[in-house]
């Protein structure tokens, strides 16, 4: 199985070497080197715990050069603590990511603005193998990349919905969901919110993105914040090819 994905791999390279942009090589579809990388550095750092919400799943190719390679599908993160409300589809560096944004981000704000934890959140979508909306590049969402989040769920039965309480009533909420959003751009490459347009008014999406030029983030997602944020993303050893700067979910 590894030596017919090298080969698959190596026939993709050599087909883009051929065609000079193609997105196919001539075994099934191609995807850009850092993808390959960012799944491969993910799992050998050791970071992501299968447990028993934590489902590995075979390598996935959808149509176009959709997919990963070694997708998961995630019904809980921290542990097993926070529920999804869906199953979602995401590769190795989404599923870290989710972990460390419920830990670092979340819940400290769960206890500073509600005094409870969050134990569950809504999710609108994960995989989905489709462009962004309005532009010819492909979503982050068709590669298990990414992943959208309506509302959080708190150990006392409250929700806080993106939809329904960043405009709404409720002062604390409001300010919930914006430190959350503002915030969680330590963790995650692009961050959109409402404020970003109105394709994102019941939702945060949150992406690991590599924008290998630049390494800088997309952070629409809330209040501006002014702490330390590292880039989400290992070093890239190996030749990588760049995504359009200006894409941002
Ligand atoms: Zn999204």
């Amino acid at each position: 199985m590894k030596r017919v994905y090298l080969v698959a791999l190596s026939l993709g390279s050599l087909a883009l070497m051929l065609s000079g942009c193609s997105l196919w090589g001539f075994s099934g579809p191609y995807r850009a080197p850092w993808r390959h990388e960012a799944e491969a550095q993910c799992l050998a750092s050791g970071r992501l715990k299968v447990t028993a919400a934590i489902t590995p799943l075979p390598e996935r190719d959808g149509e176009r050069d959709c997919g990963a390679d070694h997708p998961f599908k995630v019904q809980a993160v921290s542990n097993g603590m926070v529920d999804l409300s869906m199953p979602a589809l995401l590769n190795c560096p989404m599923t870290v990511a989710m972990d460390d944004w419920l830990e670092k981000v979340v819940q400290p704000n769960a206890a500073s603005y509600i005094g409870q934890p969050v134990v569950k959140l809504k999710l609108l979508g994960s995989y989905t193998c489709r462009h962004i909306a309005g532009v010819s590049s492909m979503s982050e969402h068709a590669y298990m990349n990414a992943i959208d989040v309506g509302g959080f769920v708190f150990a006392d039965g409250r929700e806080v919905l993106v939809a329904r309480d960043w405009n709404g009533a409720d002062p604390i909420y409001r300010q919930f969901l914006r430190s959350v959003g503002g915030e969680s751009c330590t963790v995650f490459n692009t961050v959109l919110g409402p404020d970003y347009n109105s394709d994102h008014h019941d939702h945060f999406h949150l992406d690991m993105a590599a924008r290998l030029k630049t390494h800088h983030r997309v952070c629409k997602g809330g209040q501006l914040y002014d702490g330390p944020m590292a880039y989400g993303l290992p070093t890239f050893t190996g030749s990588v090819t760049e995504r359009n700067e200006d894409d941002d979910d």
